[in-house]
């Protein structure tokens, strides 16, 4: 790994070093990383991947990766299955593979618990009746008419939930806790609705599902795991993640989690503490799966892994090294302050990254034959050039050169703007690695256009001649057109024109605030060595950008090379930040 920022401390990392110096949790460390598998990983999940699994690997401790799977009508094995290589292309590696639906059992038991405690009722009033009873931030709620129905009852009616007796919606089961509560996730939320669909790794097992907030505490403490890190929007939750380990009590009550050994799963079990940390957010972008969801649905991008996607397997496929992500993430730290992260700061770490760890290589988007008249017909070299720059270690390659070449349209100017200094009629250029040329002559098509420019190279300046040192303004870059391989080259910009897409203040929606530029195809040159490599082989390619080969379409035959990001950043020069 190239560039790994040292560590920051930040407020959980101080916690867990506070914990382990006290002896909480016997010293232990684990986290989990609970995604939905609803939809594709983004670039906010990295966030808490490189959180959680990164507190277990400093500590010696235990991550799992938790398919948080309780919510079966949105959730499908293409997402699991994306998500598990979205964590490993990211350079983790859970310690156990879990899902929420392993403990569908053990959620059921500790649910007989609370009815038997007197803590959890069934309750018959609609959706729409709870809402009303459930009061305002300003009021409270009132009573549900159904919240002393006596423990006997309440079994006998939740077992018939289970059991497939009532439709969707008839009834739910609430945990008793307090109607007039100030933080309304305490006014008798429910923990068990009915839903008579199928799920993904239980069949028809189960018609009735547990809700997130009652699942997810009660999967922390047989996952052992001691801190059960979230994003913010759960702070007002953490309430109900105590009072419901408080109320069932597993370390107390081995019994509730007896259908886990049967199952091949051993479960320590634990009190875990909840603590959130805040979301990053990025500007020139929408990160929530629900939207990535409607680009995907409404065909606005090629799917999921669009390389203009925010989300990892968008990412990925654009060029972005995992080791980027990693950065951002270190240096975004970790707080309780929401804040924007611009869009620039990200292509800035993938930057840093790929110039160290990019070879270098020759190509020409945008192709202009330059034909060096002073060498002969059919004349071939091979000239010797290194990978990299600042690195010795990336060795040489050979590059071919011939009497024509393909050079980059915008290096040759007829009628040249001042301080333009590159090939001009009658002026010299520096060819990389090769020496000085100088213009000759033109040849133009019928409607004016430059279809070749004509030169003489100084032989004088080749590479290792005393002449090599003399001095020109500009030096180019080329390919022979002789050896040159065509490739597709996908050019790639920013998804949104403008800083925050999300802002539907003005009655637009982010669907209104595409970049119509943020993908072109155009076809070039490169180097026979830039094509002969796997897939997701990352370039520089000189002067122009930092290139992929494209993960699915790229062979050696018919290279297809991404653009990940340009050298510069060219919408700060544009005044468009
Ligand atoms: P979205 O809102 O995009 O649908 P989510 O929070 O519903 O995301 P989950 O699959 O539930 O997605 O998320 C898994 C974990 O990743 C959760 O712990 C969640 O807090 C965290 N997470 C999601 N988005 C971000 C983000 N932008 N920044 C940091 N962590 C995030
Ligand atoms: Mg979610």
């Amino acid at each position: 790994m190239t560039n790994e920022a040292p560590q920051h401390n930040h407020f959980i990392r101080q916690t867990v070093i506070d914990d382990r110096a006290a002896g909480k949790h016997g010293g232990r460390v684990a986290t989990r990383f609970p995604p939905e598998p609803n939809g594709y990983l983004h670039i906010g999940h990295a966030k808490s991947i490189c959180l959680n699994f990164g507190i277990a690997r400093e500590f010696g401790g235990r991550c799992n990766l938790r398919f948080d799977d309780t919510n079966p009508t949105k959730e499908d094995l293409e997402y699991v299955e994306s998500i598990k290589q979205d964590v490993l292309w990211l350079g983790f590696a859970w310690d156990e593979l879990r899902h929420a639906s392993d403990y569908f059992e053990v959620f059921y038991a500790c649910a007989e618990k609370l009815i038997h405690d007197g803590k959890a009722y069934v309750c018959d009033l609609s959706a729409d009746e709870v809402r009303a009873y459930r009061g305002t931030l300003t009021e409270p709620g009132r009573n549900s008419p159904f919240r002393d129905r006596s423990a006997e009852e309440n079994l006998d009616l939740f077992r018939r939930m289970r059991a497939g007796e009532f439709p969707n919606g008839s009834r739910t089961l609430r945990a008793k806790i307090d109607m007039s509560s100030g933080n309304i996730n305490l006014r008798d939320p429910a923990i068990y609705r009915i839903r008579h669909v199928e799920h993904q790794n239980t069949g028809n097992a189960w018609c009735i599902y547990p809700m997130y907030d009652y699942a997810h505490c009660i999967s922390d403490a047989v996952e052992g795991i001691t801190h059960s890190l979230c994003t913010l929007e759960f702070e007002d939750h953490r309430p109900l993640y105590n009072w419901c380990l408080h109320e069932i009590d597993l370390p107390n009550h081995p019994e509730l989690t007896g259908s886990l050994s049967a199952r091949g799963l051993t479960a320590p079990i634990g009190q875990p503490q909840q603590i959130e940390f805040s979301r990053l957010n990025l500007d020139f972008t929408v990160m929530s799966k629900r939207k990535l969801m409607a680009l995907v649905d409404e065909a606005l991008v090629a799917g999921w892994d669009d390389p203009r996607m925010p989300t990892l397997s968008g990412v990925r496929r654009r060029g972005f090294p995992p080791a980027a992500l990693r950065l951002l993430c270190e240096r975004v730290g970790v707080t309780k302050q929401n804040s924007v992260i611009e869009f620039s700061v990200l292509e800035g770490c993938v930057r840093e990254e790929l110039d160290a760890s990019a070879a270098r290589r020759l190509a020409v988007i945008d192709p202009l034959k330059l034909v060096i008249d002073n060498l002969p017909d059919g004349h071939s070299e091979t000239l010797t050039f290194p990978n990299h720059p600042k690195n010795e270690a990336f060795g040489n390659r050979s590059v071919p050169f011939s009497r024509e070449l393909w050079i980059e349209r915008e290096d040759f100017m007829e009628l040249p703007p001042k301080g333009f200094h590159r090939l001009v009629p009658g002026g010299e250029v520096r060819l990389r690695g090769v020496g000085i040329v100088k213009c000759e002559s033109l040849v133009k098509d019928t409607n004016g256009q430059v279809t070749a420019v004509h030169c003489t190279l100084d032989t004088d300046t080749r590479p290792g001649l005393p002449g090599a040192e003399r001095k020109v303004k500009g030096t180019i870059h080329w390919v022979s057109a002789t050896d040159a391989i065509a490739a597709e080259i996908r050019l790639y910009d920013r998804l949104f024109n403008v800083a925050n897409p999300d802002d539907d203040s003005d009655g637009k929606t982010y669907r209104d605030h595409l970049n119509p530029d943020s993908r072109r195809v155009v076809q070039g040159w490169i180097e026979p060595s830039a094509a002969h490599v796997p897939p997701e082989t990352a370039f520089q390619f000189e002067r122009l950008g930092f290139f992929v080969a494209d993960r699915y379409d790229h062979n050696e035959h018919k290279p297809v090379f991404n653009r990940a990001v340009t050298l510069r950043d060219s919408w700060a020069k544009a005044g468009k930040n």
